[in-house]
């Protein structure tokens, strides 16, 4: 594996915490991350924003502005992830697809493709931009654009279940699974636009779970048992 995107969610950052920032949780990913880099592998990096809030945590305000500031959340997260990730040694830039000043660099694909290139860290902060879309359907948006090979969706779970373990004892996990069925039996391992994106760009996805032990490498190194989606 060469190019990959990484997708991390904003709560597994928090860790047991639930919002905010878990360091050491951090500094684990950042250490698998530049054991990765170190390999040769180039890696572009997507955070939800759910640490701190979702288009839906007000029923007061207009969506678009809830959304606004879900998409902010998801900046805070990028730079600072980024900079845990530089005190354990990588390079880094925090890439958005609106002007953030002096805070950020403006996403662009020819520039994305220059950081990956030359071995820096690239983090798609902001999401795509606009309401009413996610962080899943960015990273798959920007898997497609840097032509990632796979998509390593780091979750809470440890992979696609047939139904929810926390619901039912017997659910069953899946070692593989098709996009299109994933879509048919609605099993939300990204959401639907980003379903339908993957399918239609044939953008692979291997899911497993942050919490086990370095499973960011062994994910990329085949040695774990999360669940590939295929795009066949
Ligand atoms: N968001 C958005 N557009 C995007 C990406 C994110 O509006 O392209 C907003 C949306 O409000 C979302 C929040 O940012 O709820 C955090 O993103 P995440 O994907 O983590 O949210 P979730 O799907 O978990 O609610």
């Amino acid at each position: 594996m060469k190019r990959v995107l990484l997708k991390l969610s904003g709560e597994a950052l928090a860790g047991d915490k639930k919002t905010g920032f878990d360091e050491p949780t951090v500094t684990q990913v950042a250490k698998q991350v530049k054991t990765l880099v170190d390999q040769g592998m180039e890696i572009g990096i997507v955070i939800g924003g759910g640490n701190f809030w979702r288009g839906r945590s007000s029923e007061k305000i207009d969506r678009t502005k809830a959304d606004q500031i879900g998409m902010l959340a998801t900046v805070m997260n990028c730079i600072y992830v980024s900079e845990i990730f530089r005190s354990v040694g990588m390079k880094t830039s925090v890439m958005t697809p609106f002007t953030c000043g002096a805070f950020t660099e403006l996403f662009s694909k020819d520039r994305a493709n220059e950081n990956l290139a030359n071995g820096v860290v690239t983090f798609f902060a902001g999401g795509t931009g606009h309401p009413y879309f996610s962080t899943d359907t960015a990273t798959v948006l920007r898997a497609i654009e840097i032509e990632a090979e796979v998509i390593l969706l780091a979750k809470s779970i440890d992979g696609v279940y047939d139904s929810d373990p926390k619901d039912n004892p017997a659910a069953k996990k899946f070692d593989e699974i098709s996009i299109a069925e994933v879509i048919d039996r609605k099993l939300g391992v990204v959401d639907m636009t980003a379903s339908i994106l993957c399918m239609e760009n044939k953008m692979p996805m291997l899911v497993f779970g942050l919490n086990q032990e370095n499973s960011i490498v062994n994910t990329v190194n085949g040695t774990l048992n999360g669940t590939k989606v295929t795009v066949s």
